[in-house]
């Protein structure tokens, strides 16, 4: 037996398991908010003429590029906004730069699993208030000293959304900390709270290419808000990596946004099909509340959440089921493309039929 002492001084931590990404040809995968749609036909185009010989070079420390296509198109200055390798990256950057406080920061129960992780590992005292049973935030429960307030918005996995005038209560009562707004599935919702970086200096807004840019697998999240905000978060971030976004991930970013109608074209689509499935869902005997992302958190009334998941899994349709207390009965589904969520929704009433005649029998 070894009798160094290394193993002492590990940091040890439960990591955040992201939902499974299997790789079978057959599969329609409902797992982890992906856009079903590919990307732009520009981010093709420009993947075509991106220059290969320029990898040999480190890019450019500052992303300009593609901060200043940010600014632009959102209506800021270059200083305002903050680039980092997936929304995941971003958070994990704001949660160090700003919550040094020996008060625990605030997040609900229920909302992004990886909030608590990133407290854990940063060693962030934290508290999560409960929502309510509808799955909304108790605003009051924000109106005590803390050192941080964290809300997705749209949340994740419920899909509610909060409307501005609650988080501009919310922002009023805390002055004196950060309040960052997680807006990675804003865009299927049709509201952002950007326009609160206008009014107060505290306010952080987080955005991700992953969802309604379909580009999940290029890594490309970004921050916007006060210039104070920007450069605390930039000083951290280049106290570790000088280099954090690739020179592909900078042109096809860019790219992205220069493709406008297209956004808003497979937005849309996403958002009618989400509301196509709710439909079918409600007629199945799922009842939810009414996301506004682009995904739905349902539970059935009869049955449970583990065999309809199961039983999908099999068919290698693959939804996501989260075993925490409150909401182990609740499977999030992301919405796919039309044909996908009609498969879905065949299978899963032929799973309800069949447990139906089980309890029967
Ligand atoms: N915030 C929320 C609420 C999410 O659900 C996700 C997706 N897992 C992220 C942030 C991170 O997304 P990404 O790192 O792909 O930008």
């Amino acid at each position: 037996m070894s009798t160094s002492t290394w193993r002492d001084n590990l940091r040890t931590i439960e990591p955040y398991v992201p939902g499974e990404q299997p790789d079978l040809e057959d599969m329609i995968k409902l797992n982890t908010n992906e856009n079903p749609y590919p990307p732009s036909p520009k981010v093709f185009a420009a993947l075509k003429e991106f220059d290969c010989d320029s990898l040999r070079l480190y890019p450019d420390p500052n992303s300009g590029i593609l901060v200043s296509a940010l600014a632009k198109r959102y209506g800021l200055q270059e200083d305002q906004v903050f680039l980092g390798v997936g929304s995941d990256d971003v958070l994990a950057i704001a949660f160090m730069t700003f919550f040094n406080s020996e008060k625990p920061i605030l997040f609900p129960d229920i909302t992004y699993s990886f909030y608590d992780v990133w407290a854990e590992l940063f060693q962030i005292p934290y508290e999560r208030p409960a929502l309510d049973e509808h799955f909304d935030l108790i605003r009051e429960d924000y109106y005590k000293g803390n050192g941080g307030v964290v809300i997705a918005n749209p949340n994740a996995p419920t899909g509610v959304l909060q409307n501005l005038d609650f988080l501009r209560d919310i922002i009023e009562h805390n002055q004196d900390v950060v309040v960052i707004i997680d807006e990675a599935y804003a865009d299927f919702s049709g509201t952002s709270a950007l326009e609160l970086t206008e009014e107060y200096d505290n306010v952080l807004i987080v955005q991700t290419y992953s969802k309604s840019r379909s580009l999940a697998g290029m890594r490309i999240g970004y921050a916007m808000g006060n210039p104070e905000l920007i450069k605390a978060m930039n000083d951290v971030r280049y106290s570790y990596n000088s280099y954090p976004m690739t020179r592909l991930s900078v042109a096809l970013g860019k790219a992205a946004l220069e493709d406008e109608e297209y956004f808003r074209e497979t937005v849309e689509k996403v958002v009618e099909t989400r509301e196509w499935t709710k439909k079918e869902l409600k007629r199945l005997g799922f009842s939810f509340r009414n996301s506004q992302a682009n995904f739905i958190f349902a539970t059935h009334e009869r049955v449970p959440a583990q065999t309809i998941f199961d039983a999908l899994r099999e068919k290698h349709i693959f939804v996501r089921h989260f075993n925490q207390k409150r909401i182990e009965n609740y499977l999030r589904i992301s919405i796919g493309t039309r044909q996908e969520m009609e498969k879905f929704i065949r299978e899963t009433e032929n799973i309800i039929l069949v447990y139906r005649k089980m309890l029967v029998m």
